[in-house]
């Protein structure tokens, strides 16, 4: 998943970090939440991840795997693939 980071007081300022800080601040929760929390979204790479680990990034979804490459080399041999030199 991919965070926006702003640096405050020399640390990177998360949206876990953000949230944190405001949660016993209702009011104030309520405006992080509306202006910061990440977009949910119906299209792109974000909504398919792997199915081990979750990575988003080097997903194959080629005859419906769903693994990310690092997965997907582990996993290969139990799945039938055969590596030929
Ligand atoms: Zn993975």
């Amino acid at each position: 998943m991919l965070l926006k980071k702003s640096r405050k007081n020399g640390e990177i300022m998360t949206f876990k970090n953000m949230k944190k800080q405001v949660e016993k601040k209702p009011e104030k929760l309520a405006r992080v939440m509306k202006f910061n929390a990440s977009k949910q979204r119906n299209s792109g790479r974000g909504i398919h991840p792997c199915r081990i680990c979750g990575k988003t990034e080097g997903v194959i979804s080629k005859y419906g795997l769903g693994y990310c490459r690092q997965c997907f080399r582990e996993i290969a041999p139990k799945l039938g693939f055969k590596k030929y030199d």
